[in-house]
């Protein structure tokens, strides 16, 4: 049934906020009023955003800011698409890793990630479940700045 990402993603931001305050970052949402309702699958969509959530929590440092920003209609390659990112302002992602991201297993340098325990396996199930919606995500970085990730997920109708 269609689900109303907007609603989906508020509630998502609060099941994440209590750990993101903890680790003393400001989270919030930020969307463009009209309502985004789209055909997706609620439990694959809500695993998506808290991997990128997490991911955004463990590798943004204390007084950091983390905003999911959610824009509907955004044209790409002739089609309509709802467009939801994920922005921090933490460790940002070396250039030269950028293309191994979504790779299963593939953490950055494992020096820095160690102490973070995570799998690598976070990112390839987003880039997964994406896909298997027809969308599609593309990240965005700068070391020591921030990291965008933007999830697109189509609206259908063609130009
Ligand atoms: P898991 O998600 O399985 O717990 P993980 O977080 O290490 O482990 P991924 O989510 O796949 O694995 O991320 C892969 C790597 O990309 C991470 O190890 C981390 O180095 C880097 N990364 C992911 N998101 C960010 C981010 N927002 N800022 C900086 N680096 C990131
Ligand atoms: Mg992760």
């Amino acid at each position: 049934k269609p689900l109303d990402l907007t609603v989906h993603l508020e509630r998502i931001v609060d099941d994440v906020r209590y750990e993101a305050e903890e680790n003393g970052l400001d989270i919030r949402l930020c969307t463009n009023s009209r309502p985004v309702t789209m055909m997706v699958d609620a439990r694959r969509i809500t695993q998506v955003f808290i991997n990128l959530l997490t991911n955004a929590i463990r590798y943004t440092p204390r007084g950091g800011k983390i905003t999911v920003k959610i824009e509907n209609r955004v044209v790409d390659r002739n089609a309509f698409f709802a467009c939801v990112s994920v922005i921090d302002t933490g460790i940002g992602i070396p250039a030269e890793e950028l293309p191994h991201l979504f790779d299963r297993f593939y953490r950055v340098e494992e020096a820095r990630s160690r102490h973070t325990g995570g799998t690598g396996l976070g990112l390839s199930i987003v880039h997964h479940f994406i896909r298997a919606h027809g969308g599609f995500i593309r990240v965005a970085s700068q070391p020591d700045e921030g990291t965008i990730f933007t999830v697109y997920l189509p609206e259908g109708n063609e130009i």
